[in-house]
């Protein structure tokens, strides 16, 4: 699927960055920020799409976390932003935009429905957002209710904007006994899963082998819809054993490993934004692996089971054979989720330290 992937401010650059140098295919990108140090680091983005706003006020300091600002700095900046997305949309053409950014910081969480809601003026073509929820755990409290109530707000203004909101939250990533982890290194893990996520997603389309079922671009869009809805990314995989010779060992999977895996791909603790998928509006399912794993009454098993879990009519489907694959693999997209404890839990928080 043809994108222009749209990084806005610190998070949204990285994860755009790391986006880039992992699949050629996903098109191009542009950077947006506030803060000039931030944009010098995205070594996959050229310095040409990289563009600074709001440089006159700020001085390319940034805007620490407030948001109104962010959306104060964007509304002013909309030209020069919408020159360089214009020229790029006449070479690529793309099929939607996508614009990447944390919800809780004050250059992306402000700045980029305000752009989204630019580019659906003038653009027939979604607009969709990848927003990242913070992780608090160990943070002074002042910051945690300020990065709390920043998503909840941002979060509030994208769904008015956006065609749909894809949500990762970085708590969903943290290892509860490893502690040596830097914030640094656990940012990286996050944005090379979510880019492994959506690069499976969008790539699907155009795998080299034949797939039984094509997964194609209509699919995520109808799987997306147009209504600012939430939508969240299951993935579960295992390194396959392969039994090349008779006397090496090796288990390769067989069909109720795949049923399994199609399961486990919807269970919460998977999820990009963890929630009880029951009652969610649309979902889409990806087997990718050997083309000799990916069993046909397996993938069909496994779906029937997603639809009477979720209750879905119809979960829409398209395997993704890659001969070369060392993983056996099911991703799921689920869109329109109705369970949004995580989100009230966060509210609950700021109520119980303020
Ligand atoms: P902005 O530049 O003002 O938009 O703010 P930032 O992007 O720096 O921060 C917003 C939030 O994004 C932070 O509170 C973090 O929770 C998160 N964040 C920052 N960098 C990364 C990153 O590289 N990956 C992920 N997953 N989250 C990040």
């Amino acid at each position: 699927m043809r994108i222009l992937w749209i990084g806005y401010g610190q998070a949204g650059g990285k994860i755009t960055n790391t986006l880039m140098g992992m699949e050629k295919k996903l098109r191009d990108a542009i950077a947006i920020n506030t803060e000039v140090a931030d944009l010098a680091g995205l070594n996959k983005i050229n310095i040409d799409k990289r563009i600074i706003i709001g440089r006159y006020k700020q001085k390319g300091r940034g805007v620490g976390a407030d948001i109104e600002l962010g959306a104060e700095l964007a509304q002013k900046s909309l030209s020069p932003m919408m020159d360089k997305i214009d020229k790029l949309d006449r070479i690529l053409d793309p099929e939607a935009f996508w614009i990447v950014a944390g919800m809780a910081g004050g250059t992306g969480g402000g700045g980029a429905y305000v752009l989204a809601n630019e580019l659906k003026s003038i653009y027939d073509k979604p607009v969709y957002g990848l927003g990242v929820l913070p992780s608090t755990t160990g943070m002074p409290l002042e910051k945690e209710v300020l990065y709390l109530s920043n998503a909840l707000k941002s979060l509030e203004s994208w769904r008015k904007y956006f065609d749909n909101v894809l949500l990762v939250h970085n708590e969903q990533y943290e290892i509860k006994e490893q502690t040596r982890e830097s914030v640094r290194k656990m940012y990286e893990r996050i944005n090379k899963d979510v880019a492994k996520r959506l690069t499976l997603l969008l790539t699907a389309g155009e795998a080299s082998h034949p797939p039984q079922e094509v997964f194609s671009t209509s699919e995520i869009k109808a799987t997306l819809g147009k209504d600012g809805d939430i939508s969240t990314i299951g993935y579960r995989c295992e390194r396959i054993k392969l039994k090349r010779r008779f006397w090496r060992k090796g288990i390769e999977p067989d069909a109720k490993r795949l049923e399994d895996i199609v399961k486990q791909s919807i269970s919460e603790e998977t999820l990009t934004f963890p929630s009880n998928v029951k009652g969610s509006k649309a979902a889409a399912l990806v087997p990718y692996g050997r083309p000799k794993h990916l069993f046909a009454h397996a993938i069909m098993a496994g779906k029937a089971y997603l639809e009477q879990e979720m209750k879905i009519g119809e979960v829409r489907y398209g395997d993704y054979p890659d001969r070369a694959s060392r993983e056996l693999g099911v991703l799921t997209l689920v869109s329109g989720i109705a369970d949004f404890s995580r989100l009230e839990r966060m509210r609950k928080r700021i109520k119980e330290v303020t």
